[in-house]
């Protein structure tokens, strides 16, 4: 399992970027985002990619192909390649505020 650079969704099977060169041609089912194609062949960079994803709303890409995980949290999930400071910035403010703080398993 390999982590996508782009969007942090943890479970790619291939190693995106291969040593010896190209891209693995697997296309993130979170973001979307194809190695050796969406970059090398549409010139996007990672970071690029990630902020029309965000301002997307950070869609589960792959909706009626294949399902998002359980419990799926596409803005923790940023925390792979932001860090939770950086995601937090960009992010969990702002759904922290829509849903309101976790309050557990209170009644
Ligand atoms: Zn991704």
């Amino acid at each position: 399992m390999y982590v996508c650079p782009v969007c942090g969704y943890p479970s790619l099977d291939e190693v995106p970027r291969p040593p010896f060169g190209g891209g693995s041609y697997e296309i993130c089912p979170s973001c979307g985002f194809q190695f050796g194609v969406s970059d090398d062949d549409r010139g996007y960079s990672y970071r690029a990619w990630r902020a029309k994803w965000i301002d997307r709303g950070m869609p589960w890409d792959s909706e009626g192909v294949r399902d998002a995980p359980e419990g799926w949290d596409p803005a923790r999930q940023l925390q792979n390649v932001l860090g939770p400071k950086s995601a937090r910035d960009q992010m969990l403010v702002d759904q922290e505020f829509k849903y309101g703080p976790d309050s557990g398993d209170l009644p």
